[in-house]
């Protein structure tokens, strides 16, 4: 099932280029009083929430996919987890490139090991990017996002794809320079999620998916999820080695090669191959109500 949230919070199953209304299904989300549960409440309760879609999606009102706009499909993440360093051709990119690698050792993912990104800097796709520091080169990373469907520790590679609920698109907006990445790559609008959530049972092989973006339809990024250092259960088992992971946390897999700046008023288009494409626009001021 494609799952998104449109609109003012509306929840929706994808279908080719409609979008079904499905948002009675969110009643079966329980409340909650305070302390609320760690992770997502929808997907937390994932299995009843696309029951009662699916039940209500033949009565559904249909509206254009086009018509709509998309916000990420995970609503409250507990934490976004970041792969730095995932792709060896980015790896060897970074290396040349002192605004990128910063002059530190960076030959192996377990050199940096993995980094969070603030929650309040997630975004779907139907708003603008807003860039801080335009003096800085401000780049675009596009990455598969996983997104965690179950409470998870310690996992290990064999079991780790069980604790997954889906896939979508994940763009790890950045400004370069010499701070900690928790701090330049945690910018308001800088983690975009979308267009929709892609159920596991649609992605048989997470990590052979052809993923690439494009600015203002020039390529820039063009690669396979197989080319990943850690692929997604390796992920999962060092990330869950460390920490807890909770339903609707995020592990925003890592870029390939053919990072690069991007200006107010760009237009990106991030694909993966099975989990859909969008476009994202940058907003031509950092104030542009749009
Ligand atoms: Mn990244």
């Amino acid at each position: 099932m494609k799952l998104c949230r449109f609109d003012d919070n509306r929840l929706g199953i994808v279908e080719g280029e409609d979008v079904l209304d499905v948002s009675g299904a969110l009643d079966a989300i329980p409340t909650q009083r305070w302390p609320i549960a760690p992770g997502d409440p929808l997907i937390l309760n994932l299995e009843r929430v696309t029951q009662r879609a699916r039940s209500l999606a033949a009565s559904a009102t249909r509206r254009k996919l086009s018509a709509v706009s998309l916000r990420s499909p995970v609503a409250n993440p507990g934490k976004i987890v970041n792969a730095p360093i995932n792709y060896q051709k980015h790896i060897d990119e970074a290396k040349a490139d002192p605004k990128l690698g910063g002059g530190r050792k960076l030959d192996h993912i377990t050199d940096w090991g993995l980094f969070l990104k603030a929650t309040s800097a997630l975004i779907g796709p139907g708003e603008p990017i807003r860039l801080r520091m335009p003096e800085r080169r401000n780049d675009h990373e596009v990455e598969l996002a996983v997104v965690i469907g179950r409470e998870c520790r310690k996992a290990t590679v064999e079991n780790a794809l069980d604790f997954v609920a889906g896939y979508a698109i994940g763009l790890d907006m950045t400004i370069r320079g010499p701070e900690m990445p928790s701090w330049r790559k945690s910018v308001d609008t800088y983690a975009v999620c979308g267009p929709w959530l892609t159920t596991k049972d649609e992605v048989p092989d997470p990590n052979n998916l052809r993923l690439s973006l494009k600015v203002n339809g020039e390529p820039r990024q063009d690669s396979s999820t197989s080319r990943m250092v850690y692929n997604v259960q390796k992920l999962i088992a060092y990330a869950t080695s460390m920490y807890t992971l909770y339903p609707g946390d995020l592990i925003f897999s890592g870029t390939p090669e053919g990072v690069g700046p991007v200006q107010p008023g760009d237009l990106i288009t991030a694909e993966i191959e099975r989990l859909g494409r969008f476009d994202i626009r940058i907003a031509s001021k950092y104030d542009e109500q749009v």
